[in-house]
């Protein structure tokens, strides 16, 4: 089986909830998807795709992905797609770095691979747990009252847990505000609802530490990205009641061993794109098993296909390290695809179909906007 053609595919998806607001008054309202269709020699297509969280939020772009998706392609036609790290290994000899261009690419050969050999990606990955998955939301920054508001939507919605935004300078409010919205999402938080408060790597030490004290004891949550530098991370790590997660400093493998190696984090913040893949994120996430570090399975942003992805990759990792996967659909008001895993009682089990188990609508992409091959 070898790779025949590939196509490059671009759509604007609309974040859901009108204008997303991070730390550092970094605004977002639309997402730019780049969605990739390998086809094998033997008719066979695998899909995947790339949604960078804008280009603000770590090094990587959607008009990059799409530049390093036509520097890669040439190479890999003629290969093998099941053949995932070989495929990897030639995407990596084609083009240094640039992880969210080879994870659209990587996406589909996983596709591709499941449905030659008639399993779900997460069986080639593993093996699916067969549990019902916890999924959250994300609560953009706003006023305390307006983020309690948005938790309690997405609880009915039937959400198990929430990524709440926080990361304030003293001239939008500063830890005060930050503590407040920290309290205001809290207020109302269920037995075994779980809650990540995440500041995008937009605190100081200083900063955070002033969030805390302003808490009062007893709140049930975990600080993602407290600060956006390793110095910083482990500077606040020595003297952080709170468990910490890495989320925007994980996107290297070498990055999951300076976690461990220095205590920096006790969970990590899992993102398939941001780690270049599935193939990639298969290593970040036994890394992380192997150092009984939590995870949360997530990606920067995406439609359908990349939930497909999210969702195959949680379902292989044990009860006791999986706290979350985040539900990219929900963020987005476009379906690229039909993917049979509806949120029941705030939970989700992957689909048993080969692949990725998605259907791609293909009248909603159009055209492609690049091919390689015949
Ligand atoms: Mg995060």
């Amino acid at each position: 089986m070898k790779i025949k053609r590939i196509e490059l595919y671009q759509i604007d998806l609309p974040y859901s909830g009108g204008v997303y607001h991070l730390s550092g008054g970094r605004q977002y309202r639309s997402f730019d998807a780049s969605i990739v269709r390998v086809i094998a020699d033997n008719g066979l297509e695998g899909w995947g795709e790339s949604t960078p969280f804008g280009s603000t939020w770590i090094a990587s772009h959607a008009l990059g992905a799409r530049a390093g998706i036509a520097e890669i392609a040439p190479h890999l036609l003629g290969k093998d797609p099941r053949q995932v790290d070989r495929i990897n290994e030639a995407m990596d000899s084609a083009l240094v770095g640039h992880n969210h261009a080879k994870s659209a690419i990587d996406l589909a050969c996983w596709d591709l691979f499941g449905k030659s050999v008639n399993l779900p990606v997460c069986e080639l990955l593993g093996g699916s747990t067969g549990r019902r998955l916890p999924v959250i939301s994300s609560i953009h920054a706003d006023t305390p009252d307006a983020m309690r508001e948005n938790v309690a939507k997405h609880r009915e919605m039937g959400y198990l847990g929430h990524s709440v935004k926080i990361g304030s300078v003293d001239s939008e409010g500063g830890p005060v505000l930050d503590a407040e919205r920290i309290k205001a999402s809290l207020a109302d938080q269920k037995p075994g609802e779980f809650f990540i408060v995440d500041a995008n790597g937009g605190l100081t030490p200083e900063m955070a530490l002033r969030v805390l004290r302003l808490l009062p004891a007893g709140l049930d949550f975990v600080l993602e990205a407290p600060c956006s530098t390793w110095r910083e991370t482990q500077s606040l790590r020595q003297r952080c009641p709170v468990p910490i997660f890495i989320d925007e400093l994980l996107q290297h493998e070498e990055d999951a061993i300076h976690v461990i190696n220095h205590d920096v984090g006790d969970g990590l913040g899992l993102k398939i794109s941001k780690v270049g893949g599935l193939t990639c994120a298969r290593r970040h996430r036994d890394i992380g098993i192997a150092a009984g570090l939590s995870l949360s399975v997530q990606d920067t942003v995406g439609s359908d296909i990349v939930f497909a992805s999210i969702l195959h990759m949680g379902a292989t990792i044990p009860e006791k390290n999986l706290r979350c996967l985040l539900d990219t659909r929900g963020m987005v008001s476009i379906q690229t695809a039909e993917f049979d895993a509806p949120i029941i009682d705030g939970g989700v089990i992957v689909p048993q179909k080969p692949g990725l188990g998605i259907t791609v609508d293909q009248d909603l992409l159009g055209a492609p906007v690049a091919v390689w091959g015949n």
